[in-house]
């Protein structure tokens, strides 16, 4: 059987994730790389527009899915498409002059507690 990044990194992780926001810091200065990567292409700085790429970013990972079953694309577009709503993410947060790590700290605090 092959070992998958998800029974790896789950023979890591233990219930208690601790300081979320310290392990996510270097987050941060990709977040700003990310949103001066979006001025380099000429996007707006302007939030609706840059936080709507996360959901833009976030329809091209269903569109590649849905050609993976189809089998019109392969696993590494998947995988390039969810890489692209992160970065998007990111951008939005910097868009923001939000902190990505505190932003997915405080929401980790409340969403594992469901
Ligand atoms: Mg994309």
């Amino acid at each position: 059987m092959t070992t998958t990044i998800r029974d790896t990194v789950t023979a890591e992780v233990t219930d208690d994730v601790p300081d979320t926001a310290t392990t996510l810091r270097a987050l941060d200065p990709l977040s700003v790389a990310a949103g001066k990567h979006l001025d380099h292409l000429r996007v707006a700085r302007v939030d609706w527009i840059r936080v709507t790429k996360v959901a833009e970013e976030a329809g091209e990972v269903v569109g590649a899915l849905i050609k993976l079953q189809e089998g019109r694309a392969e696993f590494e577009d998947v995988r390039s498409e969810l890489g692209d709503v992160f970065l998007a993410a990111l951008a939005a947060a910097d868009q923001l002059g939000l902190r990505p790590s505190d932003v997915v700290a405080d929401r980790w605090k409340v969403v594992s507690t469901r």
